[in-house]
């Protein structure tokens, strides 16, 4: 797929747009202040695989707190703020890697100048960009709410800044509505090569919000179009970073990873096919490496469906049989299955890239154990048993 050519910017350490991979972002839900339990947030949401951290800064607190943060952060911190120039420049001297800012909202030109200064002499980017509920209102009157005047009035914003020499900006032009935001989008790029941020804004609770943020950012993803995507849901931030992944991984963006294969299953499956797929898929998604794995529901056709897998599992009446490539090549008893099954899975990414598998798994468990102890506790149980699993593995080949 080819992306959009883009310029590239630095926030931290991280380089977005011009060719640098789709950065997963997401939003801490703690008061910025609260530094203890922000910067635990921001732990759990950089072990899920987040790459930029966004704060909201409400207050002088809040634009202090960004020093303590980004000393002890692994991650970028973005301050986002809205009708204050003073908590703006606050925020980038306390060593805010990007802001987040409405050249609207922030209290006049001379209020704009002051903040582009600002970020000029500390070289850091700044997003710019429309909401449905944020367009200037000229841009309103003149088109309308449409996908034309989010685009005009993100642009007028672009363009206020680069007046006073900012050049590193990154652009949104969100909407609740998904077709409006995809239009928008694909308006805005035919317009700038500054990077893109996407998302649909107000996607709602996690189901219906990951299905629309799915649809939207996809849509535009497969288009070449976005440089950093930010799932918005009304759930804890662990999940918009999740399904941020499981995004990019659906429109091929994300290669290392360990790919689950499952089928609906139907009458003819006779085992908890479906459970033991829901626990493998949680234990292996923070291996960072390439493998399609199946758990099919029955023997008659689940090896077939699933030939080109590296390994997979196809449940019978009290037994399953393991296959590598559409081959079966053992079986065991309904109750050894997971341990077995994660065993194959573990020697086969022992096999194919050649990393010691005690590495590996323990990476996994590190990341998932990590990432989502709190927030995630049946992931936390699947990686323990890809250890358990493991370390009997292990103890078996002693
Ligand atoms: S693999 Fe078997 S159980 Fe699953 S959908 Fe196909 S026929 Fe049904």
């Amino acid at each position: 797929m080819e992306r959009n050519k883009t310029k590239q910017v630095r926030i931290g350490g991280v380089a977005l747009g011009g060719g640098a991979p789709v950065r997963v972002q997401s939003m801490t839900t703690t008061p910025t202040s609260d530094v203890a339990r922000t910067l635990e947030q921001i732990g759990r949401l950089y072990a899920a695989g987040c790459e930029i951290v966004r704060v909201a800064v409400r207050d002088e607190a809040d634009a202090r707190a960004i020093r303590a943060l980004r000393g002890r952060s692994p991650v970028p911190i973005v301050a986002d703020i809205h009708f204050s120039a003073d908590l703006a420049v606050l925020s980038v001297e306390n060593g805010a890697d990007k802001i987040r800012i409405n050249p609207g909202n922030i209290g006049g030109e001379a209020a704009v100048r002051r903040v582009a200064d600002c970020v000029r002499a500390h070289g850091i980017p700044v997003r710019v960009g429309a909401n449905t509920g944020s367009i200037e209102r000229e841009h309103l009157q003149k088109y309308g709410r449409s996908a034309r005047a989010l685009v005009e009035s993100a642009l007028f914003d672009v363009a206020r800044l680069e007046k006073y020499g900012v050049g590193d900006i990154v652009i949104s032009v969100k909407a609740s509505s998904v077709p409006l935001t995809v239009e928008a989008y694909r308006m805005l790029a035919e317009r700038t090569d500054h990077p893109l941020h996407l998302g649909v804004t107000e996607a709602g609770t996690r189901e219906s919000g990951i299905v629309k943020s799915s649809v939207g950012i996809g849509a535009l993803l497969l288009d070449g179009i976005g440089d950093t995507l930010r799932v918005s849901l009304t759930d804890d931030p662990v999940e918009e970073v999740i399904a941020a992944k499981r995004i990019l991984r659906a429109c091929g963006l994300e290669k290392d990873y360990v790919e689950v294969i499952s089928c609906p299953t139907c009458g003819r499956c006779e085992w908890d096919s479906m459970g033991l797929a829901r626990r493998v898929e949680r234990a292996v998604f923070g291996i960072r490496k390439p493998l399609k794995i199946a758990v099919m529901g029955c023997v008659v056709n689940g090896p077939g469906e699933a030939r080109d897998c590296d390994v997979g599992i196809a449940g019978g009446k009290g037994k399953c049989v393991l296959f590598r490539r559409g081959e079966p090549v053992g079986t065991v008893r309904a109750e050894e299955a997971e341990a077995a099954f994660l065993q194959a899975v573990r020697a086969c990414l022992d096999e194919d890239g050649g990393a010691p598998s005690a590495n590996v798994v323990k990476e996994a468990n590190k990341t998932a154990v990590n990432g989502a102890k709190e927030a995630n506790k049946t992931s936390v149980n699947g990686a323990e048993k890809v250890n358990k699993t493991a370390a009997n593995g292990a103890e078996e080949a002693n």
